[in-house]
């Protein structure tokens, strides 16, 4: 969300005339987006602060500005720690950046904009902006958590749950297919619920996303396992263009976890929905995010947790020890799990994921699979995509004609979460040093 975010403001500053700089000595306005869904990030962004001082010192016109949640959470106090901060602002205050930078600039004042929307609408609208299409983009369709786990910032940082009309995100989908975007990822904080309080639903965007001529594959994300419906899961059987692939946090296995979390769902309610998914596709990639040493996880809970990972063998996990933080309920929770436990366990999940992950990906050597080209690699040494399942593949034998197109690879190793391949069809030429050659333009799909 917060790439998407990034290039929204860019895009906006665009239209208004500014240029993006990525050198950072020769900006004029150095805008920091930044995340405080951990503590550790929020550390990150003052220490990039402190780093960043002697450029004011050297150009005092040079605007700096904190966008984003920490903006959100720390609002006045980082103007008052951090000196050479011009401008602080909220994700809620995307749509007025321009103003913002400008009054910085033109009337040399500090600004602070941390105000969400005052109405009580469920619906909102955004501005388009498709300055540029890559290959595969994000596309924000809702802003907010009605939830409030007892662990998490967001509601506190982005607010209630808002929708925007199916209409206007289409009406987007469809500027970026123009543009050659190929696969659209659509976000929410929590995206099940897109729609709530209106006639319109996620299931609804869905099937008309799949009717744009030109658009290739649809996902989605944030899913929250007790607000995926059947409606949803079904679609995974039935709709051509969604990808076989699911992103389903649970968080912890243990029932008394979860509920101390707020998580409203049940060990058995979760694998419940993972064998419903799984019935109608039986192919699906799921992954998940798991939270190790939440305040109170004895052993038992933590075997619990493992206990469905080996279960459901997920593509992916993304794994974290719980990180207090500051306004949420659970920072008054007790019985805190000493760091040191915190970090056997994170290593234990990671031990058993990897080998899992390791395992599947070795079991794909020598199958073939459609990768949509996103990149030549930062070294330029091969291009890589993802395949339907979400999985990153690196393709040695593509070339710069096949970027934005989809084209059928063969595995041929696994390299941690990563897999590499040929694009079948292009003849590979094996260099005296060893590489190989990519293919000429005209072997490229069209
Ligand atoms: S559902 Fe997700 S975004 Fe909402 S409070 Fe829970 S963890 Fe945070």
């Amino acid at each position: 969300m917060n790439v998407y975010d990034s290039d929204r403001m860019s895009g906006l500053l665009e239209s208004q005339g500014y240029q993006l700089e990525k050198d950072i000595r020769k900006a004029d306005v150095v805008l920091i987006n930044t995340c405080s869904i951990r503590d550790k990030s929020e550390h990150k962004v003052l220490s990039l602060l402190g780093e960043l001082r002697p450029l004011k010192q050297k150009n005092p016109n040079k605007v700096f500005g904190i966008t984003g949640c920490v903006g959100q959470r720390m609002g006045r106090t980082l103007l008052q720690r951090v000196p050479h901060l011009d401008l602080v602002m909220g994700p809620d205050a995307i749509d007025r950046i321009g103003g913002l930078v400008g009054t910085v600039l033109n009337e040399g004042k500090r600004v602070l904009d941390v105000n969400f929307d005052a109405d009580r609408k469920k619906t909102y609208s955004q501005p388009s902006v498709v300055h540029r299409a890559k290959p595969s983009e994000f596309l924000t369709i809702m802003k907010g958590c009605d939830h409030f786990c007892t662990y998490c910032i967001v509601p506190f940082t982005r607010g209630r749950e808002k929708s925007r009309p199916i209409a206007e995100v289409i009406s987007d989908v469809r500027s970026f297919v123009e543009k050659g975007t190929r696969e659209i990822t659509f976000l929410g904080q929590n995206i099940n619920t897109y729609g709530k309080g209106t006639s319109e639903s996620l299931a609804q965007l869905i099937e008309q996303a799949d009717q744009i001529e030109g658009l290739e594959r649809i996902r989605y994300v944030t899913s929250h396992p007790r607000d995926l419906g059947e409606d949803l899961m079904a679609q995974f059987g039935h709709v051509s263009k969604l990808c076989p692939a699911l992103h389903l946090p649970f968080q912890s296995g243990s029932d008394s976890v979860l509920k101390a979390m707020s998580r409203l769902y049940t060990q058995s309610q979760y694998l419940e929905k993972i064998e419903r998914l799984r019935h109608y596709c039986p192919e699906i990639a799921l992954s998940a995010d798991i939270i190790v040493g939440f305040p109170g996880e004895t052993d038992a809970d933590f075997k619990e947790t493992l206990k469905v990972l080996a279960e459901v063998e997920f593509a992916g996990v993304f794994m974290f020890k719980y990180s207090p933080r500051p306004g949420t309920r659970a920072v008054s929770y007790e019985d805190e799990v000493p760091e040191s436990v915190k970090d056997e366990r994170l290593y234990q999940a990671q031990a058993l994921v990897h080998s899992i992950l390791d395992r599947q990906n070795r079991a794909l050597i020598g199958s073939k699979t459609h990768v949509l080209i996103e990149s030549l690699d930062k070294k330029g040494k091969c291009f890589t995509g993802r395949n339907p399942h979400g999985k990153i593949v690196h393709v040695f034998n593509a070339g710069m004609a096949c970027v934005g197109k989809t084209i059928e690879v063969e595995i041929t190793e696994a390299n941690g979460s990563n897999l590499r391949g040929f694009y079948v069809g292009a003849p590979r030429t094996i260099r005296e040093d060893g590489s190989l050659s990519s293919p000429s333009v005209s072997q490229a799909p069209n």
